[in-house]
């Protein structure tokens, strides 16, 4: 599978991790499904908005852009997104377009114009109409309709008002290659089609991105592609994830309507942040505020207490209801189901819900050991492995390295040494270690 990724030029917002979260979660879901999955997600470090805002921090759109590629880096993988299996640059495959687009010119599907005001190097165009039996393949668009809706053409050079450009001649002071068409750099769209024939052939089986991608850019790549190599379809299925909006408005960088990542994760856990995202199909509209936000943190916690309730569990007793069995089947049969149905997150987490309720019907030390770690198994599959929802990251400390603070801070309050006491408390919960007294004893939990 192929997902478009960033264009690296800020900081990445919720409404990323939206569309970066869901796909994550497919891919899990195709992994633990049996398929053998490679996945690649791009960099787009090039483009308009990174040169303009390299100028105005007086840095080389290199530098820029590795900049936030490192940063984003970080956030997604805070965010518990697995790594993909190759992350390329657009300007590591410029040759790469060359020849595809010089593959395009040869065909009679793109044609060279002159430069543009201020550039005195030539544009490359595509020609839609020249392969007009596959145009409008995503959106059921017509050129017709497109022709209609471009009042005066903007641009004179373009040969129909649908043509989008594939080589951008340089201007003065923006990052160029050498190309048959002189000095200059790829469009966007062009990109994508290179690195996903690279790494993933002439036809390959899955390609997303967020909603606003379906048009002009996935239309625009079905076009390149299909018309360089002949083949169609040139992806089996298409994938686009909903908007995460704020007052029904897409959150994004231009609106200035954005909230960080980075800065979300300051207040709230990775696994809060994707059980919110998860919380919703991925192709629906997810509207954001911060009573939701609270809203999903106090159901995760339920959740995830039930989980560590059962994890934490140290004594074992007789029981071992079938009840409990056949609750585990139900909740796999129903998460299934969900996820095979088009990947529904939603109903997936309210298999998981019900599933908690029905084993917070049992008092955990009074089940048998097979019967704890067949509840752990599933939520650990489930919730974790698929949905990504418990943490496996803070795993410093041992279970027995922990069960030995919580011995030296008992007998620290049985000397009444409160202090030592709170420090132990204190010290653990920086690492990522949650610690509650109950009347049974001190229970812990991995935040
Ligand atoms: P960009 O860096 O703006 O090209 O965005 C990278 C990816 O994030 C694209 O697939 C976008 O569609 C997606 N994206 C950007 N903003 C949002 C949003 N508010 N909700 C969901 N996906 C988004
Ligand atoms: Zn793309």
């Amino acid at each position: 599978m192929y997902v478009c990724g960033l264009t690296v030029y800020n900081d990445m917002h919720l409404g990323h991790a939206r569309t970066y979260v869901a796909f994550d979660v497919i891919r899990r879901w195709l992994i633990h499904s049996g398929y053998d999955v490679t996945f690649i997600q791009n960099h787009t470090d090039v483009d308009d908005k990174i040169i303009q805002k390299a100028n105005e921090e007086g840095k080389s759109t290199a530098d820029l852009a590795n900049y936030y590629i490192d940063r984003t880096t970080e956030d997604m993988i805070s965010l518990e997104i697995m790594e993909p299996d190759e992350m390329p640059k657009a300007t590591e495959f410029i040759d790469s377009m060359i020849s595809l687009i010089s593959g395009l010119i040869e065909k009679n599907n793109a044609y060279v114009v002159e430069p543009a005001e201020g550039s005195s190097h030539s544009d490359v165009y595509f020609h839609v109409p020249s392969a007009s039996e596959i145009f409008g393949t995503l959106t059921g668009q017509k050129i017709e309709d497109m022709e209609a809706g471009a009042r005066v053409a903007l641009d004179t050079r373009k040969q129909h008002p649908s043509d989008f450009v594939l080589w951008k001649g340089a201007k003065s002071d923006e990052p160029s290659w050498t190309s048959p068409w002189g000095e200059g750099r790829p469009g966007w769209h062009i990109e994508c089609s290179a690195m996903s024939m690279h790494y993933l052939g002439e036809q390959f089986d899955l390609h997303g991105g967020g909603s606003d991608l379906k048009f002009p850019h996935h239309e625009s790549e079905i076009l390149q592609s299909e018309s360089f190599t002949g083949v169609s379809p040139t992806v089996k299925y298409w994938m686009h994830t909903g908007f995460l909006a704020v007052s029904k408005e897409k959150m994004s960088k231009s609106l200035d309507n954005f909230l960080l990542v980075r800065d979300m994760l300051n207040d709230h856990s990775p696994q809060v942040l994707r059980f919110f995202l998860l919380n919703a199909h991925y192709r629906s509209l997810v509207d954001f505020d911060f009573d939701l936000l609270s809203e999903s943190s106090s159901a995760y916690n339920r959740l995830s207490t039930t989980f560590s309730n059962y994890k934490n569990i140290r004594n074992s007793g007789s029981s071992e209801p079938s009840a409990l069995f056949d609750s585990i089947s139900t909740c796999r049969s129903k998460f299934n189901d969900a996820m095979d149905d088009d990947f529904n997150t939603r109903e997936a987490i309210s298999a998981l819900f019900d599933f908690s309720r029905d084993v917070n019907k049992y008092e955990p030390s009074d089940l048998t050991e097979k019967s704890q770690l067949a509840v752990i198994d599933i939520f650990d599959e489930l919730g974790g492995k698929v949905l990504g929802l418990f943490s496996y990251r803070n795993q410093s400390l041992s279970d027995e390295e922990i069960e030995d603070f919580i011995s030296k801070r008992n007998s620290a309050r049985e000397n009444k040494d409160w202090s030592t006491s709170d420090q132990i408390r204190d010290d653990l919960l920086e690492t990522g270690i949650e610690l509650r007294d109950t009347p049974k004893g001190t229970r812990w939990r991995r935040l």
